[in-house]
């Protein structure tokens, strides 16, 4: 398997775009600015092949077209929004993208856009999320609904625990406090919360984040938990309608 690394691009307040590495040359995913990522392909002095996206929001396509005219790279997408991104490939569930030697998996995460995808490498282990699932959080549903973004969530949660997950936003800390919140006497997720505070205290990133983590301390990923119901005082609830509780108590925090 030819090496493969993921460079993190964080740019305007809390976004990441992710800068793929092997010796075949670079793609990015999520590239919402071009400047950021352009310095980063600078430095890393290797051609850039693929342009991956995740979704529609500006954050996460505003610099495909500059990075497209300068580098003439592919740019891949979801083919819910083939006619609103210029994309050279549209993919949708299952399909299998080639990038830089490694096999990417589509998995459509419908919810906070409709067009939403995740990739996933199974070699790699990494699991690019973007506004679906975030480090102790998962995004806004503003296109969907509640099933249909817990279904979407449910999807990524089946992937193995040793998976890394890359997501699009640095919001841990915030979805910290709100975890902790509804959990306050979780003393695991308080061990969990001071390891990424360290983290963010030496200026360092808290993504990756292992799904493994996410599984036993991700609110949003808890909602079939009998346990997790109970301390929320929602037993008895289908697990969407437990998200869908839980969506809107983060929405108000
Ligand atoms: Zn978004
Ligand atoms: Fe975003």
């Amino acid at each position: 398997m030819a090496d493969w690394m993921v460079n993190l691009v964080p740019f305007a307040s809390d976004n990441y775009a992710y800068l793929i590495e092997s010796d075949d040359g670079l793609a990015v995913v999520d590239p919402g600015e071009a400047a950021p990522v352009a310095a980063a392909i600078k430095t890393l002095d290797k051609p850039l092949r693929q342009i991956l996206i995740t979704h529609h929001h500006g954050d996460h396509v505003g610099g495909v077209a500059a990075l497209k005219a300068t580098h003439g790279a592919e740019v891949v997408g979801p083919k819910a929004s083939a006619g609103k991104l210029p994309l050279d490939r549209a993919v949708s569930e299952g399909d299998r993208v080639d990038c830089l030697g490694a096999e990417l998996t589509v998995i459509e995460t419908p919810g906070h856009t409709l067009d939403h995808i995740a990739y996933y490498t199974e070699g790699h282990q990494g699991l690019f999320s973007a506004d679906c699932l975030f480090v102790l959080g998962c995004g806004r549903v503003f296109e969907g609904d509640a099933p249909m973004m817990w279904n979407s969530l449910l999807k990524l949660r089946a992937l193995s625990d040793e998976t890394l997950v890359f997501c699009g936003h640095e919001y841990t800390m915030a979805n910290a406090r709100f975890a902790l919140s509804l959990t306050p006497d979780d003393s695991a997720l308080q061990a969990h919360i001071d390891g990424l505070q360290e983290r963010r205290d030496q200026g360092a990133p808290t993504v990756p984040s292992l799904l493994g983590d996410e599984k036993r301390f991700n609110p949003f990923l808890r909602c079939d938990d009998p346990a997790f119901q109970e301390a929320l005082g929602l037993s008895g609830k289908s697990a969407a309608e437990v998200f869908a509780e839980v969506r809107a108590r983060k929405d108000r925090f």
